[in-house]
C-alpha cells in the first residue's frame, strides 16, 4: 500500500514529478485565483478552430460553463504548467500542431503517472485544443477512448492570460514561440 502524503508533500512530490516532463515551468497554485468567465466560453462557440460540437472534449459536450466550474471547484490543490515549443514564424501551423501534439503526450503521460505512481483516482486534467488523440475523432458515435480526453482550461472560461498573469508565469514566451498551458486539479 503506498503512504498517504499530505497535501503539500503531495502537491511538492507531483510538481517535481511534472518538472521531470518536458515542460517548461510546473507550480502550484492557490485555486483560490481561478475565475470563471462566460467570455471566455463563448469564443469556444465562436468556432474559429472548427471543432466546436465536434469532439467529445469540446464544448458543447463537455458541459456547461455552470457544469464545469462546479466540476473544478470541488479541488482544493492545483498545479499549473505550460509547453513552450520553438517556431519557424508566426505562420508555423504544423509547428503548432507539433506542439499541441506534444501537449497531449504529457497530459497522457501524467495520467499513467497520477494513477501508477500516485495512486490519484479523483483530479481533473485540463489541456488546450481539441483532443487529438484518434486520426479522426469518433463523435457523433461514442468516444473510443473516454479515458484519454482532457477538457480544454478555456472551454471551462477559466481566462488562461489573466490566470499566467496571476501565478507569475509568462503567457507570451517570445518571437516564434508557442505556449500551451495544462491544470490539474486534485
Ligand atoms: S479519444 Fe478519439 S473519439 Fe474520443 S474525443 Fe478524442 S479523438 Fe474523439
Amino acid at each position: 500500500m503506498r503512504p498517504r502524503r499530505s497535501g503539500k508533500s503531495l502537491r511538492e512530490s507531483i510538481v517535481a514529478m511534472m518538472s521531470r516532463l518536458p515542460v517548461n515551468r510546473a507550480d502550484a497554485i492557490d485555486v483560490g485565483v481561478l475565475s470563471y468567465e462566460r467570455e471566455i466560453r463563448a469564443m469556444c462557440e465562436m468556432n474559429s478552430c472548427g471543432r466546436y460540437g465536434r469532439s467529445w472534449n469540446c464544448p458543447p459536450q463537455v458541459g456547461s460553463i455552470e457544469e464545469l466550474k462546479a466540476k473544478c471547484g470541488v479541488y482544493r490543490n492545483g498545479i499549473l504548467f505550460n509547453t513552450v515549443s520553438a517556431l519557424e514564424d508566426s505562420f508555423d501551423f504544423e509547428g503548432m500542431m507539433a506542439a499541441g501534439a506534444a501537449l497531449h503526450g504529457i497530459l497522457a503521460e501524467t495520467d499513467g503517472i497520477l494513477t501508477r505512481e500516485f495512486g490519484l483516482d479523483d483530479y481533473l486534467l485540463l489541456g488546450a485544443g481539441s483532443c487529438n488523440a484518434c486520426k479522426t475523432c469518433a463523435y457523433p458515435s461514442p468516444c473510443r477512448h473516454p479515458d484519454k480526453i482532457h477538457i480544454p482550461i478555456e472551454a471551462c472560461g477559466i481566462n488562461v492570460v489573466r490566470l499566467a498573469k496571476k501565478t507569475g508565469f509568462l503567457y507570451n514566451n517570445g518571437l516564434n514561440t508557442v505556449t500551451y498551458f495544462g491544470l490539474l486539479l486534485f
